[in-house]
């Protein structure tokens, strides 16, 4: 599969030719955007993530797989106060 959303690994073969292997990368553990904490209820296998709906796949609520709780909360109360 010549997919540019494969990763490229170079390897060379017992005849001494250089080919492009593709992998498919893995799909990385979540963190929260402000602190980088890792974040529950997100989903990392790549089944899951192909199978399932999205409101499954991370929590249902404002910034859901984008922050941490503690970060959301404070990021809100800021809202509330410049507003
Ligand atoms: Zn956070």
């Amino acid at each position: 599969m010549r997919s540019r959303s494969l990763k490229r690994v170079w390897r060379r073969t017992p005849g001494g030719r250089t080919v492009i292997h593709y992998r498919r990368s893995k799909v990385g553990v979540a963190v929260c955007g402000v602190c980088g904490s890792r974040l529950g209820g997100v989903s990392t296998s790549s089944e899951v993530l192909r199978k399932v709906a999205k409101s499954s796949k991370r929590p249902e609520r404002l910034f859901g797989g984008v922050l941490c709780p503690s970060c959301l909360s404070l990021a809100l109360k800021l809202s509330v106060r410049s507003s």
